[in-house]
């Protein structure tokens, strides 16, 4: 119970307005439109406003579902076309099966099952032997495929650093896999580079940006304006990799 309805009950009328959220749902084409009802005593007038949560209608404290439904319908046109847009932009729910695509250096590779026994790459698919999928648990296709995601990481995060660690000057460094979704790369003093697996995902140009970023620390273990230099002196386009992996990153990530 909320703290104005208990005062309300308690002390009679107070000057607090009252407030309500409910879900409700609504026919519109012959689908189900679910929204968020707010009704408040503060509203003078019915909106619709459709945010990042979908529809959300706010309404008067007395507004008649009647007078809802009515508004409903006269902008039943508006509704379905902002909807539509909402869910385009949403990104849809990770599913391991047959047909789902998998993000591999920013390109989707279809998921397929194979009767061979391994994982590999064919064309824009990725063969996922069903010897190694075992009956339909969803994990037991996921196993298979990170681990090959893990291992096409970690031959390409060590090719890419031993390529930049020439260009920088620096000891190729050891790299080791990170399980991390927003943390790409840290570098340790003693010249251990961590890059989470995940970063396989995206394009190369990302990638290079990581590796060239934990390879500068090697030179400058700090984010002065001399490590910024060496990281452009390299990519001289380093800031709009960065801008890139930064907005647009976690869309190649699996869910
Ligand atoms: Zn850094």
């Amino acid at each position: 119970m909320s703290i104005s309805r208990l005062s309300r009950l308690l002390f009679g009328r107070t000057n607090a307005p009252a407030r309500s959220t409910s879900r409700e749902r609504y026919l519109i084409d012959g689908a189900i439109v679910e929204y968020t009802l707010k009704r408040s005593q503060r509203r003078r007038s019915i909106t619709l406003t459709i945010d990042e949560d979908g529809l959300r209608v706010g309404a008067p404290w007395r507004a008649s579902q009647s007078r809802i439904d009515m508004l409903l319908a006269r902008h039943a046109q508006w509704i379905s076309l902002k909807l539509a847009q909402w869910q385009a932009r949403r990104p849809a729910p990770f599913s391991w099966q047959a047909g789902t695509p998998v993000m591999m250096l920013g390109e989707p590779l279809i998921l397929t099952l194979t009767n061979e026994k391994s994982v590999r790459r064919d064309g824009n698919r990725l063969c996922v032997g069903v010897a190694v999928n075992v009956g339909d648990d969803p994990a037991a296709l996921a196993k298979p495929v990170i681990e090959w995601l893990r291992a096409s990481a970690q031959s390409w995060f060590e090719e890419r650093s031993a390529h930049f660690a020439r260009v920088l000057d620096v000891r190729a460094p050891s790299i080791r896999l990170s399980n991390a979704r927003t943390r790409w790369g840290t570098c340790h003093p003693d010249g251990r580079v961590h890059l989470s697996w995940r970063l396989i995902q995206t394009p190369p140009a990302l990638i290079d940006y990581v590796v060239v970023h934990e390879l500068a620390h090697l030179r400058e273990p700090n984010h002065s304006s001399r490590f910024w230099a060496w990281v452009e002196r390299v990519l001289p386009d380093y800031k709009e990799r960065r801008r890139s992996l930064r907005l647009d990153g976690h869309r190649f990530l699996l869910a």
